[in-house]
This record gives structure tokens, C-alpha cells and sequence, in this order.
């Protein structure tokens, strides 16, 4: 297996729409093998097919559910259904989120507390997971990659404008940029 590079924002795989998955292949298996050593060296909770890329539509996961068990898998295909959103301001200790593709930044934002995902695994069986607070997240937050979406790009103006600082401070926002887990060290 291959660690991959992490492609950094800015990069217009990251901000594009990604293709369905229609080829259920070796090179697909390869692909998701790598995609798992790649988000366990960064390491990560998730990782989303773009964020290695490659346009397509599909992502890992690595997080506990609400009852602390371990959940990790790959869902090709997804859609999602969202729940309520509360309104009012994001609790900037218990709702910030982070992404491999902007390192090292955290910024709070106010997400679904439940999602139902549906989706297909590596050999074609339907997948139906129910998910709610940060297991929830965690799929929307993969989910919105695979629409060209980076967690930043939801932030509300104040945050955004400290997203974007950090962006522009950090060089990034510009086409070509990325990082090798297990050799940079940047953490999402
Ligand atoms: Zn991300």
C-alpha cells in the first residue's frame, strides 16, 4: 500500500463536482487501500476520494459511533439525508472542525446532528448507515467534498475571513499544492 498526497485547498480537484463511480475494479481496490494508509498515517477520521485527486465519488471514514464503537469503511456512491440544523452560533468547543486539505486550521461550524448515508461498499452491496453528532459530521463534512465543498467554504463571515487569512498566509489557495503524511508534519 501507498501513503497518497493530501491535496491542499486550492487545488481544483478539490473545488470541483466528482464523477460516479462506475468501474468496481482492481484499480478501485487499490485506490481505497491506499486512501486508508493515507488517513491513518495523517491521521484522520476521514478522507475523501478528490482530496487524493482523484474525481470520484466516494470516501472513507475511521470514527466511533455514539455508542464508542470503532466504525470504519468506505462509501462509494452516497447520498445523503440530512436532518434539522439548530440554529444560533457554532460552540467553538464542541463543533470545530478540521480537514486534511486545510491542515492544521480548526474553525467552528454548526452541522446536522443526523445524517442517514447510503451508498454502496467495494463489492456492490447497498450500505445504509445511520449516524448522528460527530459521526454525522464526519459524513457531511466527506460528503461536501464530493460536491467540490471544503467545511471553510460553509463557514459563516467572520470565521470565513479567519479561514481565509489562514489560507492566504499559509501560501495555499493556489493550484499544485499538497502534503505527504507520514513526511510533512501538518495534522487536519
Ligand atoms: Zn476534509
Amino acid at each position: 500500500m501507498t501513503i497518497l498526497p493530501i491535496r491542499i485547498t486550492g487545488d481544483p480537484v478539490l473545488h470541483s463536482k466528482a464523477q460516479e463511480v462506475t468501474l468496481f475494479d482492481q484499480t478501485l481496490r487499490t485506490l481505497v487501500a491506499d486512501m486508508f494508509e493515507t488517513m491513518d498515517a495523517a491521521p484522520g477520521v476521514g478522507l475523501a476520494a478528490p482530496q487524493v485527486g482523484v474525481p470520484l465519488r466516494l470516501f472513507i471514514y475511521d470514527y466511533p459511533d455514539d455508542d464508542d464503537t470503532p466504525r470504519r469503511g468506505v462509501v462509494i456512491n452516497p447520498t445523503l439525508e440530512l436532518g434539522k440544523i439548530r440554529p444560533g452560533k457554532p460552540n467553538e468547543d464542541t463543533e470545530s472542525e478540521g480537514c486534511l486539505s486545510v491542515p492544521g486550521e480548526r474553525f467552528a461550524l454548526r452541522r446536522s446532528e443526523r445524517v442517514t448515508v447510503r451508498g454502496m461498499d467495494l463489492e456492490q452491496n447497498p450500505i445504509e448507515i445511520e449516524a448522528t453528532d460527530w459521526f454525522a459530521r464526519v459524513f457531511q463534512h466527506e460528503f461536501d467534498h464530493l460536491d467540490g465543498l471544503l467545511y471553510v467554504d460553509r463557514l459563516k463571515k467572520s470565521e470565513r475571513r479567519e479561514a481565509d487569512l489562514a489560507i492566504s498566509e499559509n501560501k495555499w489557495g493556489v493550484p499544485g499544492k499538497s502534503w505527504l503524511p507520514g513526511r510533512d508534519n501538518l495534522e487536519g
